[in-house]
């Protein structure tokens, strides 16, 4: 019994603390791998990011889309070669006629589409450094988006005649054209 008792209370050939430190080798290689594992986290979340941003995009067209159609359903048609131009600080400015008619284009819509907020480029406002830096006064009048009413096929528009595209990507734009893919 006390050999019993004394193996049980024996340290034996274990480390003082009772433990076993990482040897640097082995921290270095859990850093590595640490790293790759950030890396892959990383690059996966911005392609998220942008994919999101993507997407806001595309819903400011539609929203867009939809209040010119709701102000067009209730006044008339738009003629050819109209234009609505949306400026990131709610302005919204028109060309080819809009102006007229039973209540201008550039007054109705802004309260048909729920606010100026739908103006604004996730993209854009992330490249100029946050969207409060893209609505200062001293960028005012900048444009982010184009409503156009178009007689034919209009490339901007990926072929189809008439909507909303995101200005400043159209070079590179919003639907996998090489007109209007947005990045
Ligand atoms: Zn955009």
């Amino acid at each position: 019994m006390r050999n019993v008792e004394f193996a049980l209370r024996s340290p034996g050939p274990v480390h003082q603390s009772g433990r076993r430190g990482f040897t640097l080798f082995e921290i270095m290689i859990g850093m590595v791998i640490a790293g790759v594992l950030f890396v892959l986290g990383y690059s996966k979340l911005s392609s998220i990011s942008t994919d999101a941003r993507r997407q806001s995009c595309l819903d400011n067209q539609l929203l867009i889309d939809r209040a010119v159609r709701n102000w067009e359903h209730r006044n008339r048609d738009f003629p050819a070669g109209a234009e609505l131009t949306f400026d990131q600080n709610g302005k919204i400015g028109s060309s080819g006629g809009l102006g007229s008619g039973k209540k201008p284009a550039g007054t109705a819509v802004l309260d048909l589409s729920g606010g100026a907020d739908i103006f604004i480029c996730a993209e854009r406002a992330l490249v100029a450094g946050g969207r409060s830096k893209l609505t200062a006064s001293g960028r005012a009048a900048e444009e982010n988006y184009v409503w156009i009413s178009s007689a034919t096929a209009d490339p901007r528009l990926a072929g189809k005649r008439i909507g909303a595209y995101c200005i400043h990507y159209n070079a590179i734009g919003p639907d996998g054209t090489s007109e209007t893919r947005h990045r």
